[in-house]
């Protein structure tokens, strides 16, 4: 039913799991994003290269993970923050990339 699991055998491998499919993957396949706070909004921002200090959130670059994470409302949990959020860099992020799935 679900996929194999993989044995990787390596435990310096880095594995996060991904807010919208809750799925485990390799670090190098999600998009890490930390949360910037302009004044009443909190700008979730994707972060590629890992360098923003912060808590961060890790995603698969999908639609449907990002979509997933939105309904779930998995960003404000994962970055421990209230109030509204703009997920527009994000949306703007999985456009670029295009369907990878
Ligand atoms: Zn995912």
């Amino acid at each position: 039913m679900a996929r194999p699991p993989r044995e990787t055998g390596r435990l310096d491998e880095v594995v996060r799991t991904c807010i919208g499919c809750r799925q485990r993957a390799d670090k190098t396949n999600l998009v890490r994003v930390v949360a910037v706070q302009e004044s009443t909004t909190s700008v979730v921002t994707p972060d590629p290269r890992g360098t923003l200090p912060g808590r961060g959130a890790h995603l698969h670059p999908t639609h449907r993970c990002l979509d997933l994470a939105t309904r779930r409302k998995a960003f404000g949990r994962a970055l421990r923050i209230e109030g509204p959020l703009d997920l527009s860099a994000v949306v703007a992020l999985m456009e670029e990339s295009g369907p990878t799935a």
